[in-house]
């Protein structure tokens, strides 16, 4: 019998764990997979990304727990590629590799005052309300009363409705407990919400739009002709007989005939505007955002876009979110397309800059593809990828490690790696601290409190 090929993948979100569940799922190659993830928690963008009121999104880590419990996975946790082991040692000890980082940074409006205090990208607010340890000491000025949230898709939406349910609706979520305190403080009375398209092309989901119609203590409130199709986009949405958004436009234009019942606070969707510029004050933070009315004109490649029309209005509003997009950070020692924020590759294999893949290595999920899709586009994102590895492996390209078992190599170079085991006491604390709150679970959210858990 041989050896089993050596493959290690490095990002412990959903695309990793797809991506494991599909080698190790499948029985023509032996394999091992040890997935390396920087923080001690496992589930990426499970934990840090979705909002802790969707929790039932969350249940997918069932199937990354049954996965972890095989033979031949492997958890490094706590364990930073780049710090404590470098990809030359990986190289040594592996066949394959495979990046699964995800889209860790965000995308800038590149508008006059976008860094004034009080302007923040949302993926940080996002990482700050689910407990991520890097963004738990961010501060937030929920003291505003007036919001703005650039963009309209789905993480838009997630940051505008936590804005505005009312602390009691999020109470027995596992949102952080910093996040709730500053959060049943809030004074935020308005959020707008910003489209520079039109309805029809707004990124968010149904389901999405239509929990802001539904929620507790905001009145949802559109303007009609913000929502009315125009001859363009019905005209895409006749070629492609697209349902979901002739539903998508019915629920926007329905909240457009609602009148205001009186909640604590509106949540306005707006559409066809940019901003242009945030003004300041003489803080040097925000006070209001100045926008421009679009038009939708067809671009050269036949998508609809957005053009300025030269009519402007002022918002004043004196919290920022910018939520037009994640973007993926370069990884030393492997080739990135700096515009678009991803590792080049050939279905799943990492390519030079000449175009030839380079043996032994892969990427999968938003750092393969960009940041796009819900969770379970990263399925067969991965499967493509595991494909093209056991291809690989099969033509025998793969790289040559020379040394044996890595664990005494991760060991000396970080005591405190966190193994599977050590997770689920973690997360069982985690879940009891819960029970006792009525809650479905209470995040630890810094590192050392995580490790004095474990070792507790
Ligand atoms: P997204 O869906 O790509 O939306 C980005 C939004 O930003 C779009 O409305 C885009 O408008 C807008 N935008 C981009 N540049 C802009 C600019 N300069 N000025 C104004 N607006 C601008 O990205 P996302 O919301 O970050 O979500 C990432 C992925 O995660 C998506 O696939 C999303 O569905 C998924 N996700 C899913 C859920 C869920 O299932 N509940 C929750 C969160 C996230 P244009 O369309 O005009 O470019």
């Amino acid at each position: 019998m041989t050896d089993p090929l050596r493959i290690a993948v490095i990002g412990a979100g959903p695309s990793g764990f797809f991506l494991a569940e599909k080698l190790l799922g499948q029985d023509t190659t032996p394999v091992t997979v040890d997935l390396y993830e920087r923080l001690p928690t496992p589930y990426g963008l499970v934990r840090y990304g979705v909002a802790p009121d969707h929790e039932k999104i969350k249940n997918v880590t069932r199937s990354f727990d049954k996965l972890a419990a095989r033979p031949g996975f492997r958890f490094f946790g706590n364990v930073d590629i780049g710090t404590h082991l470098s990809l030359e040692d990986l190289r040594s000890h592996y066949h394959l590799i495979c990046f699964t980082t995800g889209a860790q940074s965000d995308r800038r409006m590149g508008i006059p005052g976008e860094d004034l205090e009080g302007s923040h990208p949302a993926t940080e607010f996002v990482a700050w309300y689910n407990g991520h340890p890097d963004y738990r000491d961010l501060r937030f000025d929920l003291s505003a009363e007036r919001v703005a949230v650039v963009g309209v898709g789905n993480v838009a939406v997630d940051v505008a409705r936590i804005l505005a349910k009312s602390p009691d609706e999020l109470a027995t979520t596992d949102i952080a407990d910093h996040a709730l305190e500053a959060l049943r403080q809030s004074r935020v009375k308005e959020v707008y919400l910003l489209g520079r398209r039109g309805a029809a092309q707004a990124a968010f989901t149904n389901p999405e739009a239509k929990e802001l119609g539904e929620l507790e203590g905001a009145d949802v409130h559109v303007l009609a002709n913000e929502v009315a199709i125009d001859p363009l986009s019905e005209a895409e949405l006749a070629k492609e007989e697209d349902t979901a958004t002739r539903k998508k436009l019915d629920i926007l234009q329905e909240y457009a005939r609602r009148a205001p019942t009186g909640k604590p606070k509106r949540l306005s969707i707006r559409f066809l505007v940019s901003p242009v510029e945030l003004l300041g004050d003489e803080h040097g933070h925000v006070r209001a955002m100045k926008i421009v009315r679009n038009q939708l004109v067809a671009g050269k490649d036949g998508s609809i876009k957005a053009e300025p029309t030269g009519e402007y209005e002022e918002l004043p509003v004196d919290l920022v979110f910018r939520s037009v997009g994640y973007k993926g950070v370069a990884i030393p020692g492997l080739p990135f397309d700096e515009r678009r924020g991803v590792v080049p590759h050939q279905k799943g294999r990492v390519t030079d800059p000449s175009g030839q893949p380079a043996a032994g290595l892969y990427v999968s999920g938003w750092i393969k593809r960009g940041p796009s899709g819900v969770i379970g586009t990263n399925k067969p994102d991965a499967a493509e990828t595991a494909e093209a590895m056991l291809e690989d492996a099969a033509a025998g390209i793969t790289l040559a490690p020379s040394a044996g078992d890595i664990e005494s190599l991760v060991r000396s170079r970080q005591p405190d790696v966190v193994t599977w085991a050590d997770w689920v006491t973690l997360s069982q604390i985690e879940a009891e601290a819960g029970k006792r709150a009525g809650r479905s679970r209470v995040k630890l959210t810094r590192v050392a409190e995580m490790l004095a858990a474990i070792r507790h």
